[in-house]
């Protein structure tokens, strides 16, 4: 059977960590490795990650760790992006996603046709 308290306790951590940051007592970097080690703290009972962020979970775009409208987010996946929530902000995802999708294109359309792929090609 799993367990709860573990993750509302580190659900109350994030939630002050998060509070923290948009009072601008932390920075952005601190505050995304407090959640991530939230996250991982559940495992030392058998708890639910998802719990651990619950209060940002749906609402807090998982890069830049704003609050974001649901008609304006974009459900990513976690583990692939480095982000700390399912979501992110129109932005981030503009940044994160749709550049880098760009960028492995660029370099596979080079590859295909056993082009040199320089550094420069990637600047935009
Ligand atoms: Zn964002």
């Amino acid at each position: 059977m799993s367990c709860h308290r573990i993750g509302l306790g580190m659900n109350s951590v994030v939630e002050k960590s998060i509070e923290m940051f948009e009072n601008e007592e932390i920075s952005l970097n601190a505050c995304k490795k407090i959640i991530v080690a939230c996250r991982n703290g559940v495992y030392w009972c058998d708890g639910n990650e998802d719990e651990a962020i619950a209060c940002i979970i749906d609402c807090y775009c998982g890069n830049c760790l704003r609050k974001i409208h649901q008609e304006h987010r974009i459900r990513v996946d976690r583990n692939r992006y480095d982000v700390v929530t399912h979501y992110l902000c129109e932005d981030c995802y503009q940044h994160l996603v749709y550049e880098e999708s760009i960028l492995k294109s660029t370099y596979m359309l080079k590859k295909r046709h056993n082009k040199k792929v320089r550094f420069s090609d990637f600047l935009f």
